[in-house]
């Protein structure tokens, strides 16, 4: 039998760190990473056959579980006709629809590969219509690994404690400002020095990749203001929150309490349904800056993929507010119980909730200040990840490994997986307590 270690192994002699995305190495919780064979519905299983319940969902695509039929079947149905043309396709135009009939700030919409192509053609769409330069962004957001995006960025970035990326050339990362994140003074203050300056804000919608830091009320209405107020524009990335935390995003779960449009978004993971697609989309007369209507230039050779639009259109069709109101419902209980056993292991932490994504912050003043910003957010005892997440491994249950990442639930997390989780809760609470 082919083991993870021997897979790692004869990785390590072909890729860099033996992985194509760093967090995949379990380099912040230690061991082997585990190389999956297959996964369907809520259950991942890996090449030595251990099964486990995945908490992962592919790092937020898997709204509908893994393998879902008719997500399969649609994918399926399209390659029998080709796998891709380098011409237009009607799936493109019906999942653009789609994305525009949902979230009301998207009146165009181009498809792209990757969220790093979608904040990446995002930004530059905001300096091509603003004529300006800066971009401000907020530490522990991720954003992609786009050279202006990266300057203290969460995901991996903040799990392997980098203050940035080498081969970022310092002209570049001189044009983007970071500020601390739910800290509108600071935006204000930056704004009166630079405002001429500034080409866009782009923040998460709801931050999920330095643990879940939700925005306080008002914060993303205040980034509405006070980037109209200078003539810059609003970058929502929803890349991560966009058709998880409900069918308009985390701007349809706000706009509830808070009236404010930004200029543009950008879309990933579950608008793909697990294949490479993501979306940059906003209002009319940006969006048609893009070539060819427009002068800012962008292309994909495999831009709006027919497979993979079949497997976004699909995902998104199935997605009705019973698979919301089920996700959100498990994601509550999970978080929850995860916080009973903690408390009862007598481990201090905190649980940060943003809609149906959540995530663990460790350690004292967790527990007393609350988590509110990256300073918080990596004042954590971290420490205790590595034993809390391999005992959930050994129980059979797939956390992310770090620290710093939200944990993805899926429609296809049934009484039998969350049991499962629930059973693997007290143990992992008291090897993190040790
Ligand atoms: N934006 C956010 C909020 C993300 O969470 C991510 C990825 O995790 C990205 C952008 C980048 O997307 P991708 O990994 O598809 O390039």
């Amino acid at each position: 039998m082919t083991t993870n270690h021997d897979l790692f192994t004869r990785a390590l002699g072909v890729i860099p760190g033996g992985v194509d995305s760093p967090v995949r190495a379990y380099g912040s919780v230690g061991g082997d990473p585990r190389f999956i064979a297959e996964a369907f519905g809520a259950r991942i299983t890996d090449v030595e056959g251990r099964s486990y319940v995945d908490l992962v969902a592919s790092w937020g695509p898997a709204l509908l579980g893994h393998a879902h039929p008719e997500v399969v079947s649609a994918v399926r149905e399209a390659a029998s006709r080709g796998l891709s043309f380098g011409a237009p396709t009607l799936g493109e135009v019906e999942l653009a629809e789609a994305i525009c009939d949902r979230v009301p700030p998207a009146q165009r919409v181009r498809l792209v590969s990757t969220g790093t192509e979608a904040t990446m053609t995002a930004v530059r769409l905001a300096r091509g219509a603003t004529g300006r330069d800066l971009v401000v962004k907020f530490a522990g957001c991720y954003h992609g690994h786009v050279d202006s995006l990266l300057a203290e960025a969460g995901s991996g970035v903040a799990t392997f404690g980098l203050p940035g990326s080498a081969g970022v050339p310092a002209a570049s990362a001189a044009q983007t400002i970071v500020l601390p994140y739910n800290d509108l003074a600071a935006l204000e203050a930056v704004f009166a020095e630079r405002g001429e300056e500034i080409a866009c804000v782009i923040t998460e919608a709801a931050p999920a990749n330095m643990g879940v830091v939700p925005p306080a009320a008002g914060f993303n209405a205040g980034l509405h203001r006070l980037t109209s107020e200078h003539g810059a524009l609003l970058i929502l990335d929803e890349v991560l929150t966009g058709f998880r935390v409900g069918p308009s995003g985390w701007w349809g779960h706000e706009s509830g309490t808070e009236s404010w449009m930004p200029d543009l978004m950008t879309f990933g993971k579950v608008v793909g349904g697990g294949m490479p697609l993501a979306a940059v989309a906003g209002r009319t007369e940006l969006m048609e800056l893009l070539a060819p209507t427009g002068p800012v230039y962008q292309a994909g050779t495999l831009s709006g993929n027919p497979l993979a639009t079949a497997a976004g259109l699909a995902t998104l069709r199935l997605a009705d507010a019973r698979v919301y109101a089920h996700i959100d419902q498990v994601a509550a209980t999970i978080a929850g119980a995860t916080g009973e056993a903690l408390t009862a292991a007598g481990v201090p932490h905190v649980v940060n909730h943003a809609g149906n994504l959540f995530s663990v912050f460790f350690g004292e003043q967790a527990a007393t200040a609350g988590v509110h910003d990256y300073a918080g957010a990596t004042a954590q005892e971290s420490w205790r990840y590595p034993a809390f997440f391999h005992a959930m491994l050994e129980s059979g249950v797939a956390l992310p490994p770090s620290v710093y990442e939200a944990w993805f639930l899926t429609a296809a997390h049934d009484e039998d997986a969350v049991g499962a989780i629930l059973d693997a809760l007290p143990g992992a609470a008291r090897a993190a307590a040790a």
